[in-house]
């Protein structure tokens, strides 16, 4: 299958991090806006800002660069050209998280965000993004009971389907949480955790027995458990598995090392993301191919488990497998693929 395919290929994407896809022209704009950062005075400089040494740098990289985000036009200007970007690459459809408490320092409201957000991306013809609320982990669970207590007001209007929490994994388990994810789960939202990353298997365990998640975020350190990995295949919970972030934050060393192939070897259902694209310099085209390339399964696989691990309705996962399957028919069709 030639690169091509796969940059033309109608693509999903269930793990992105909206701030952290923020295309650098815009971002840069936006960090300008706000007067800028001395030790960052050119696009390079800011280039070199978002790069890091492990996971607690990067969360050090990323708390610098919403330093900057604060008032709902920035976000609404970020929702814009986040969409823009995702349709440019031919991402028909993703499930995109923001994490509105980390923005509470700069006075806004995880109303004002989460509708900013919503108002950009709407402004992009053909952008298709359901919103994810990050709950994070570092200020505990009353902050998060509180995030949640206003996503649950604008929800509908915003968009916003599902939880998740993002943050330092490594301090905080998931347990303490369970509360909010059991109202979360009440209201009729969708569950996932990152769980798995910058920590072992204890945390996917928690993840899944305290919170009741429906997905894991990456997951990937699964592998470290035969009874988890056994779990994982025997209950066929989706795994968010985003391999350039794992190696661009040190959880593994390399794409070689990468634990996909076990997961996928061994029946665990694993669909590709990004995560973090303007922190990890990835895109999902490559991703696809990558991975594609390390483990045999086909991009159009690969693209068809993101769309039944997505929180679409039967109807429009339907819709948008048809898409995906008309591309891959023709594009297998064509000689020399
Ligand atoms: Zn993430």
């Amino acid at each position: 299958m030639s690169p091509n395919a796969y940059r033309l290929a109608p693509k999903v994407e269930l793990h992105l991090h909206l701030e952290g896809a923020i295309p650098l022209d815009t971002l840069w704009s936006i960090v300008q806006r706000h007067g800028g950062d001395p030790g960052v005075p050119d696009r390079d400089a800011l280039v070199a800002k978002l790069a890091y040494r492990d996971f607690a740098h990067f969360i050090e990289a990323w708390t610098w660069m919403t330093g900057f985000l604060r008032t709902p036009e920035d976000f609404r200007v970020a929702g814009a050209a986040v969409a823009a970007s995702l349709l440019e690459q031919g991402i028909v459809y993703a499930e995109a998280s923001i994490s509105p408490s980390d923005y509470a320092a700069h006075g806004m409201s995880v109303e004002e965000i989460a509708v900013a957000v919503r108002t950009g991306i709407d402004s992009v013809p053909g952008a298709r993004i359901s919103l994810i609320v990050d709950l994070v982990r570092d200020p505990g669970p009353e902050r998060a009971h509180a995030t949640l207590d206003s996503v649950l007001g604008i929800a509908d209007d915003a968009g916003i389907v599902g939880v998740t929490i993002g943050g330092s994994e490594q301090d905080h388990p998931p347990g303490p949480f369970a509360g909010v994810y059991r109202r979360a789960r009440d209201a009729g939202l969708h569950l996932s955790a990152h769980a798995g990353e910058a920590a072992g298997p204890s945390s996917v365990w928690s993840a899944i027995r305290d919170l009741g998640v429906e997905r894991i975020g990456h997951g990937v350190r699964s592998v470290e458990d035969p009874q988890l990995l056994a779990y994982l295949v025997e209950h066929q919970i989706p795994l968010e598995v985003c391999p350039t972030s794992n190696i661009r934050t040190g959880v593994v060393s390399d794409l070689e090392s990468h634990p996909v192939r076990q997961l996928i070897a061994a029946g665990a259902r694993v669909t590709i993301s990004t995560d973090d694209p303007t922190f990890f310099h990835c895109n999902l085209t490559d991703e696809l191919r990558l991975v594609s390339e390390l483990t045999g399964v086909s991009g159009h696989d690969l693209t068809t488990a993101a769309i039944a691990a997505s929180w679409l309705d039967t109807r429009q996962q339907a819709d948008l497998r048809r898409i995906v399957d008309d591309y891959w028919q023709a594009a297998d069709d064509l000689p020399g693929s």
